[in-house]
């Protein structure tokens, strides 16, 4: 990675260019004017790397993807409208019809939906595979398998993948490799360093960390973010305003201070949480009772701010009287942001229509945000007497 806090603080910004502004303006124009036909020529050859139209390329959004594809390591990024978006031009870049993607158990939903719906519509299959398993990977290969994709750790219970093991992998059956990143954020997770191709993020949780945007980002070579961008990206109009990329840019330059925050404060509830006689278990990737632990440890520097537990509770009633006692978390989807949120299983059960989640309704899963420890850990020690 370059310099993490020259990333963060300055690069992609020319002060010059813009007065010598120490901010750097949100250029709110959907469109850029040429002096000559050459030159207009020239940009419409390669639109990635030029000022046209801000559908495709927009200077505000430009020092965006020059930040992200350095914090990964990448050589070139997107940013998207929504991580959605980002996985769902990523994956199709990958297939046609009749390939064959790999991907682990249990994604996140709408990552489920697009292959197991939206993209069977088009004749690419999918097969699901225990992320923890490399043989299982292996096993699900087949001669029209194109892409693998990983979610390390894995949404709600924090299933690991061997990210270097999966990366060989992909490399030794010619198949690309791709993962969604959001969890660690690349502060703490970096894979295209341990070898896999493309990275994508909900940049709506970490990247942006506020609460205020929804927006997702692609990270990979620019032979790939150059393909993903002439047909998926333009074609699809998956850009986001220069209005939402200069939040997300103000958001990076904290990213590190509130990862170190939400990772440092949620150690110390976990050590409250594992204490606790109405926690039946919490889930933690570098918590030292983790079962996949020391793999963790190997590839991940932090955890940031995301917790499960099972609670310790007979029934369904002293689950809801315990989420309902919460005060400080606030009960919402999505994480990532200042203010810590909980969610729990329960809601996905008892759905009329809907087949019961496969997490047990005793789950909550809790994200950390910026608070003090003991502000939150006495809102738990309060919730948990409900039970
Ligand atoms: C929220 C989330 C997404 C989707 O991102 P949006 O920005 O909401 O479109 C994808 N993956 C994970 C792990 C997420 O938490």
């Amino acid at each position: 990675m370059k310099n993490l806090t020259d990333t963060l603080t300055h690069l992609g910004e020319d002060h010059k260019k813009y007065f010598n502004a120490v901010c750097p303006p949100i250029i709110q124009s959907s469109n850029f004017i040429f002096d000559t036909v050459q030159e207009l020529k020239d940009a419409i050859s390669d639109e990635l790397n030029h000022h046209i139209y801000t559908r495709g390329n927009n200077p505000t959004v430009n020092i965006l993807r020059q930040k992200i594809a350095a914090l990964e390591s990448a050589e070139d990024a997107l940013v998207t409208s929504s991580g959605a978006a980002a996985i769902a031009a990523s994956v199709m870049s990958q297939v046609k019809a009749g390939d064959h993607v790999i991907c682990v158990n249990k994604p996140y939903s709408w990552t489920y939906k697009l292959l197991s719906n939206l993209l069977t519509r088009f004749g690419v299959e999918v097969s699901y595979v225990d992320a923890t398993s490399v043989d299982e990977m292996r096993g699900a290969i087949k001669t029209n398998t194109t892409l693998l994709y990983l979610e390390s750790p894995n949404s709600l219970t924090f299933e690991i993948s061997d990210l270097r093991a999966c990366a060989a992998l992909a490399k030794e059956h010619g198949l690309v490799s791709m993962i969604d990143n959001s969890h660690c954020s690349p502060i703490f997770q970096r894979p295209i360093e341990m070898g896999i191709d493309i990275v994508i993020h909900s940049a709506t949780k970490y990247l942006n960390g506020h609460g205020d945007v929804v927006v997702g980002a692609i990270a990979s070579s620019k032979e790939i973010i150059s393909q993903i961008f002439n047909n998926e990206y333009m074609t699809l109009g998956l850009n986001i305003s220069p209005h939402d990329a200069n939040l997300v840019i103000r958001g990076l330059r904290t990213l590190e201070l509130r990862m170190h925050r939400s990772d440092e404060t949620a150690h110390k509830v976990v050590t409250f949480l594992k204490a606790h006689d109405k926690i039946n278990k919490v889930i933690f990737p570098l918590d030292p009772d983790f079962p996949q632990y020391e793999l963790a440890k190997t590839q991940m520097t932090g955890c940031g701010g995301l917790i499960t537990v099972a609670l310790n509770a007979d029934d369904k009633a002293s689950v809801m009287r315990f989420v309902e006692a919460i005060e400080k978390f606030l009960m919402a989807v999505s994480w990532g942001g200042y203010e810590s949120l909980m969610i729990p299983s329960i809601t996905f059960h008892d759905m009329p229509g809907v087949p019961d989640s496969p997490i047990p309704w005793t789950y909550v899963r809790f994200y950390i945000g910026l608070e003090d420890a003991d502000y939150l850990i006495s809102d738990l020690e309060q919730a948990l007497d409900k039970i």
